[in-house]
């Protein structure tokens, strides 16, 4: 990539985050280049490469490569309204956010040797482990406000303290972050979590006054209650990292399902996953007791879909783990509860309508049960009785309770609509 720049007369550098994780000896998940290449010409080097965004970032064999750029005009503190192109690496570098994205490699041109260029010494922040804005602080945070939950993400990710004047300007400027579109803060937050320490990431946003403005609910929280969640957090993210569902369900368990659900979909987290989320924040608080029936057993299983069970199990455990301390004892509940339900999946019980031996089908053609909501009354009365004895789940068993059922509720009906009383004097 680099090699076809050079060759073609111009100059080329590794640059941001790649470089940064590269000299901390971590894995490199994207590079991205930077030259002085107009993108027009960019395109010509790379034969098939195309325009990313209208910025003029090129994307050629999968990567993006920008021009050498000033950004100049931040009116709505977020993206720049214009951006000038440069033929300087020093202008380019010094419109990064911190100094330790700040630091290019590469040559100037095909006769240069290859080297470091790093003008905002983040080489010596690296090493004392801190994240620094480039220039003046207070003039960066005002100029885009993501920065704000950038230098956080990047913090906690590298488990970096925030540089004290860095940290001030941040306090200074934390309400700006209104200025952020909900889709950014949703993608930065969920970063934040899909990294390694994600508590790390919302102590900083607390710290700085900017967990305020993007999850005004966790702020809200008693800090003992808070410190709970952060440790169940961090179980979640350490044991379960790529699960996503655990994650939010352990960060948001204390607001209750109603208000994850809000804070999710404002996090643009899709509605289905939203609704796992808030399945699993309802049905994981409840306490179990070894003095269950397998009924009870059968009966939680069915607060939520089968294919959530093994997070609700996971989630139920990463809580017992983080309430350790205090309650010793809860982590072999736990996983007596485990062992319970795992039973009760090899014994295939049925927990839901889909697995009952009679469908609303059946109702109508058989027992002539009218459309309506009858029908999914009934369903529900024989599921529950199935859940309490699994052995009634046989077509025969359910269509004659059934139409006891029906009777019940055709009588029930009667009485509710019968002759009025005669009024009270
Ligand atoms: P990672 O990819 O690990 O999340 P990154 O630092 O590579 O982190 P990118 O979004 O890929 O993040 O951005 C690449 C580089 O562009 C950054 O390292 C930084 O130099 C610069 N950059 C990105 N966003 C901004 C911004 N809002 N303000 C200033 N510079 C930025
Ligand atoms: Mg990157």
């Amino acid at each position: 990539m680099l090699d076809t720049l050079w060759g073609a007369g111009h100059g080329g550098y590794l640059v941001g985050g790649g470089v940064r994780d590269a000299l901390l000896g971590m894995p490199v998940s994207d590079w991205d280049i930077a030259t002085d290449a107009r993108p027009e010409r960019i395109l010509r080097v790379f034969p098939g490469s195309s325009y990313q965004n209208r910025f003029g970032t090129v994307l050629a064999r999968g990567l993006e490569i920008t021009t050498f750029r000033r950004d100049h005009r931040y009116a709505d503190h977020r993206r720049p309204d214009t951006v000038t192109f440069s033929q300087d690496i020093f202008e380019d570098l010094a419109r990064r956010d911190l100094t330790i994205n700040a630091i290019a490699w590469g040559r100037r041109g095909p006769e240069a040797g290859s080297r470091l260029v790093d003008p905002a010494d983040g080489q010596g922040d690296l090493q004392a482990r801190l994240v620094r804005a480039v220039g003046d602080p207070v003039r960066r945070f005002d100029e885009d406000a993501l920065r704000l939950l950038r230098a956080v993400r990047i913090a906690a990710k590298l488990d970096f303290a925030i540089e004290p004047m860095t940290h001030a300007a941040m306090v200074a400027h934390a309400a700006d972050i209104e200025w952020v579109s909900e889709e950014r803060i949703g993608s930065e937050v969920r970063r934040m979590l899909a990294a390694p320490g994600p508590s790390r990431a919302i102590r900083f946003m607390a710290d700085t006054g900017i967990l305020a403005t993007t999850l005004p609910e966790l702020q809200a929280l008693p800090e003992a209650t808070l410190a709970r969640s952060l440790e169940t957090l961090d179980l979640a993210a350490e044991t379960h990292p790529a699960q996503e569902h655990l994650v939010l369900a352990a960060l948001l368990g204390e607001l209750g399902p109603e208000t994850a659900r809000s804070v999710l979909l404002r996090l643009r987290v899709g509605g289905r996953d939203a609704d796992a989320v808030a399945l699993l924040v309802a049905a994981a608080p409840e306490p179990y007791l070894s003095t269950w029936a397998d009924a009870d057993v059968r009966r939680y299983m069915g607060r939520v879909p089968a294919e959530l069970l093994p997070e609700l199990l996971e989630l139920r455990f990463v809580r017992a783990a983080a309430a350790a301390p205090a309650h010793p004892d809860a982590p072999a509940r736990e996983a007596g509860l485990a062992e319970r339900v795992e039973r009760q999946q090899a014994a295939a019980s049925p927990l839901t309508l889909g697995a009952l031996a009679v469908d609303g089908r059946d109702l109508r053609e058989t027992l002539g049960v009218p459309e309506g909501p009858v029908i999914g009354a009934i369903l529900e009365r024989l599921l529950a009785d199935v859940i309490e004895e699994p052995s009634l789940n046989t077509r025969m068993t359910l269509l004659t309770r059934a139409s006891l059922i029906l009777d019940e509720l055709m009588q029930r009906g009667r009485s509710a609509t019968g002759p009025a009383r005669p009024p009270i004097r």
